[in-house]
């Protein structure tokens, strides 16, 4: 373990249940903690890390909007300019929503060569049992001594890469979970990597926050009129994720969706298909269901989670509407959205 210099961190505050209180009047938990106010419910001091605090905005994260990303994305520029020297970023963010501004950033700062480590907490950091104090030294700890050079979510003890992550659990301290098959590292008396490929570097970062925020996530149900699809289009969406059944199958008898599709690809809108199941990777190739979806002009998710089909299409639509360069990005993996560990569904029948 590298305790042995001090080492500067950039907490960068945007709210959430970890700075939240309980507001006196409408009895609801709202953000209200300063970043004073945070740092003091830690037990101890945080000794060998010099910690720069940043407040960007006060926002439960059902409240973030993609603008939001964008200025989350705009601060880790102004930290990289004005403090070459740090040795990595924490965001405080909520956990509702921190999968997706975790993976618009990882998108948006590419090559940052040190950790841009988001973390929240599932009780309030005033609340005695909360586990804001655990979260935020082992964030703490990732940002100034874990030897990762991307946007990662430390939560509960693990470190997850971001554009694989999930929120599954609404109440347990365990909120976040690796989609295939386990976290990228642990906390332990060390901090164990069991993913080596994105190490620190010094390259030069990239910082692309162009976003086309019209992109639509529409989960399929039994019953779903196609109908919808030409709806979100005519609002002027540019794309829709559909989270299709199982390996992203969709409806093709009644209510059949493929005619929607090919309707919605025909009028510009870029059609991707993922899968609505926690774990495994849409994969459209095995069941006419899913064929048909493919047939109809619409792409693979493949191991994307819908989180972040939605922020990439959102992301590749900020630069290009040309349908050759969108698809080419789409199936790039530009910060390992698309490398899954455990590999992709294999099956003989
Ligand atoms: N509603 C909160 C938020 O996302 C939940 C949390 O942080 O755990 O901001």
């Amino acid at each position: 373990m590298k305790t042995d210099k001090v080492a500067k961190v950039c907490l960068l505050a945007t709210g959430g249940t970890i700075s939240s209180i309980t507001d006196p009047v409408t009895k609801g938990l709202r953000p209200g903690l300063s970043l004073d106010m945070l740092l003091g419910t830690l037990p101890r001091e945080l000794g060998s890390i010099d910690v720069i605090q940043r407040e960007l905005f006060l926002l439960d994260s059902a409240n973030a909007q993609p603008h939001h990303w964008q200025d989350i994305a705009g601060a880790i520029k102004t930290i990289y300019d004005e403090m070459p020297d740090i040795e990595g970023i924490v965001i405080t963010h909520g956990t509702d929503t921190m999968v997706y501004s975790a993976s618009a950033v990882s998108f948006m700062v590419q090559d940052f060569g040190k950790p841009i480590v988001f973390t929240g907490s599932q009780i309030p950091a005033s609340m005695p049992w909360s586990d804001a104090p655990r979260n935020l030294l082992d964030a703490m700890r990732v940002a100034a001594f874990g030897d990762i050079g991307e946007t990662c979510i430390v939560f509960n003890g693990e470190i997850h890469r971001a554009t694989r992550t999930r929120k599954l659990r609404v109440n347990s301290y365990d909120a976040f979970d690796s989609m295939d098959p386990i976290p990228i590292g642990v906390l332990t008396r060390d901090i164990v990597l069991y993913e080596t490929r994105r190490r620190r570097h010094n390259l030069v970062p990239k910082f692309d926050t162009r976003l086309d925020s019209r992109v639509f996530l529409l989960k399929v149900f039994p019953g779903l009129p196609p109908g919808i699809l030409s709806r979100i289009v005519d609002m002027g969406y540019h794309g829709i994720v559909i989270e299709g059944f199982g390996l992203g199958n969709i409806p093709t008898v009644e209510n059949s969706l493929t005619g929607a599709i090919r309707q919605a690809v025909n009028q510009g809108c870029f059609v991707v298909v993922s899968s609505q199941c926690a774990f495994g990777q849409a994969d459209l190739s095995l069941y006419e269901v899913g064929r048909a979806a493919l047939e109809a002009g619409a792409m693979s998710a493949h191991v994307m989670t819908s989180e972040a089909a939605m922020v990439k299409l959102a992301w590749v639509l900020g630069h290009t509407r040309d349908p050759d360069i969108v698809h080419e990005m789409m199936s790039k993996d530009y910060v390992g959205e698309l490398s899954a560990l455990g590999g992709s569904n294999v099956y003989e029948i």
